[in-house]
């Protein structure tokens, strides 16, 4: 093996364990934690995971945590009314809706109806404007994407004048990664391709990447010949392509698969991330951040 992993993992704890002393330092000075509220509708039990997850992280941190789990029935009027509550409620800095949510309900009426100075997702039609803005206009970039942006400079990777190559264009991490990756700062700088499903030749795309993101939900999309030697290759996808038993439980798990060849890759790529492991822990991360973020802001202090 020749690439350097970039191990998620690794790095969430690096950033949880800043964030921890962060909020006990913001506690100590200014008497606020960070307010996190997470609306579940249904028990999906996917979603449900997630939300546990989440829930477990804010505590660890020591956030304000609200659970507000809502049943599948609830009507649209009543989830916007309930996301009202939260908008006016001061000790609340973020507003988690898990997506998806049930057929009778406008996934875009409710994203809309979220305060976007608590829009901890990045996804409000605000927040994506801030994002295309950037600079100083940045308050909330999604979180996938900024997990990756926050991997690839703490791996040490020049990101000026690199050719940064997307598979990929959807709203959650193709366009908002490649937007982040274009803003004039650090982290950034950097010449962006966009590719999706109706790009011309995408090996000749991946071949000239200095950084390759690819987010295409197509397990090993990306072949070893389409990777520069040298490349840092971060793979975003997550693919079930069947199912094991797991050795510590005994239990049957999925086998997850990234977008690229991984055991080829890596012998071409200079660093690379795996699947799992890699950009998957970096999502609930940088949503505790983003939290963190929303109180500073309203402190004055960010
Ligand atoms: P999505 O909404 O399905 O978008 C996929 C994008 O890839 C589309 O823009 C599509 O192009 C493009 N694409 C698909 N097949 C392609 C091909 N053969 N050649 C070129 N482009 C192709 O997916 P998403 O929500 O962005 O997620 C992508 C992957 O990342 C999934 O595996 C998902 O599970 C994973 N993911 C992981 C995390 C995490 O780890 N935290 C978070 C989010 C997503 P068109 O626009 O032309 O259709």
């Amino acid at each position: 093996m020749t690439a350097k992993l970039i191990k998620g993992t690794e790095i969430r704890e690096e950033i949880l364990k800043e964030i921890e002393q962060e909020v006990k330092d913001i506690k100590a000075k200014h008497g606020k934690v960070p307010g996190l509220v997470t609306i579940l509708v249904g028990s999906n039990p996917a979603s449900v995971s997630y939300v546990t997850l989440k829930i477990q992280t804010a505590e660890r941190l020591g956030f304000h945590e609200i659970q507000d789990n809502q049943p599948e029935t609830i009507s649209e009027a009543d989830l916007l009314a309930l996301i009202e509550k939260y908008n006016r409620d001061e000790s609340i800095n973020g507003i988690l809706v898990q997506l998806p949510l049930p057929k009778h309900i406008d996934e875009k009426k409710v994203i809309n109806a979220i305060d976007p100075d608590k829009d901890v997702d990045g996804f409000h039609p605000v927040n994506v404007g801030r994002l295309m803005i950037g600079g100083s206009e940045l308050k909330f970039p999604p979180c996938t994407p900024a997990g990756i942006q926050e991997m690839i400079m703490r791996a040490g990777i020049e990101t000026k004048g690199a050719e940064v190559v997307v598979v990929g264009r959807s709203n959650i991490v193709g366009k908002p990664i490649a937007n982040l990756m274009l803003q004039k700062g650090p982290g950034a700088n950097s010449t962006v391709t966009i590719a999706h499903t109706a790009t011309r030749d995408l090996a000749s795309h991946c071949k000239r990447a200095d950084i390759l993101i690819v987010a295409a939900g197509v397990p090993g999309l990306v072949k070893p010949e389409w990777i520069k030697p040298g490349a840092c290759v971060i793979d975003v996808g997550v693919n079930r392509v069947g199912e094991k038993k797991s050795e510590k439980t005994g239990k049957m798990v999925a086998i997850l698969r990234g977008d690229v060849d991984f055991d080829a890759a890596k012998e071409i790529a200079g660093f690379i991330t795996p699947v799992p492991g890699g950009v998957g822990p970096m999502t609930i991360t940088m949503l505790m951040k983003n939290t963190l973020k929303s109180l500073k802001f309203k402190l004055g202090i960010a």
